[in-house]
């Protein structure tokens, strides 16, 4: 079987991405309904009772807006830190300030490697306006994989962890210009391109040009904005970088979706 990655969606009505490998089967985030989950994971061949644990990277509702259902229909732990669980639970008190419950929490730690089954998951910080917002390594059967998205700007410490990646899912979220240009309210603009916002195809396009490493078989651009960006925009900023540096013309690049899931991609 080895290690697949499948995006079942992606953008900010809600992400949700497979990572498995022959023995154990992540959903990193929640961010669609749980019906929609089982019908996405259903028609690309995956059985969601098969799944071993949800992984939540950050709070914001497109992120976790299917966790309460997935997590008490499937029973399996959730992971997630302290700060994420507090803003989380916070933000879903009922009316006489009840939080919700999880059967079966897990806390990790930014920067603390630890294991789910043969999976090796490395969580590590990222620039977002959240509570203690995270992206993900994970290390199984030879294969490295990272999932970066909802991040200001790149950090070292972010560059760091993207190498010697075989699949990167990294986010591409907007066009500088169409941003400027487009409807969102100026504060919404602001916040989106701040160092704790979204990363634009043009800052990608600067790590891919510059420190990337080139070992990914596979890039997948994801979180694309629907107003703000253009499939194709995004794949021709990320494109052009990496043709600037032949040695990278083997990466493959790939978009993700927010309608429909993705293709698995194996190795
Ligand atoms: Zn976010
Ligand atoms: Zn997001």
């Amino acid at each position: 079987m080895g290690v697949s990655v499948e995006v079942l969606a992606s953008g900010s009505r809600g992400n949700s991405t497979i990572v498995q490998s022959s023995s154990t089967r992540l959903l990193v985030d929640a961010g669609i309904s749980c019906r929609e989950t089982f019908k996405r994971m259903k028609a690309g061949g995956g059985d969601p009772h098969s799944l071993s644990a949800i992984l939540i990277t950050h709070e914001h509702t497109d992120h976790v807006s299917g966790l309460l259902v997935l997590a008490r229909k499937l029973k399996i732990p959730v992971f997630m830190t302290g700060a994420t669980h507090q803003a989380w639970s916070r933000a879903l008190r009922d009316a006489d300030g009840e939080r919700p419950k999880l059967d079966r929490l897990e806390f990790f730690s930014s920067g603390h490697s630890f294991h789910i089954g043969d999976i090796g998951v490395t969580p590590f910080t990222i620039p977002h306006d959240a509570a203690d917002p995270v992206g993900f390594t994970f290390r199984s059967e030879g294969m490295k994989v990272a999932i970066a998205t909802d991040l200001g700007y790149m950090p070292a410490s972010v560059r760091d962890q993207l190498r010697g990646c075989d699949l990167l899912v990294v986010e591409s979220n907007h066009d500088l210009e169409m941003l400027r240009v487009g409807s969102y309210p100026w504060a919404v603009k602001q916040r989106v391109m701040s160092r704790v916002g979204h990363l634009s195809n043009s800052a990608l396009a600067e790590f891919f040009a510059t420190d990337y490493d080139g070992n990914a078989s596979y890039i997948v651009l994801a979180h694309l904005s629907e107003e703000n960006n253009h499939p194709e925009l995004a794949r021709s900023a990320a494109e052009k970088a990496l043709s600037g540096r032949r040695t990278l013309l083997r990466n493959r690049v790939m978009l993700a979706a927010q309608a429909e899931a993705m293709q698995p991609i194996r190795f």
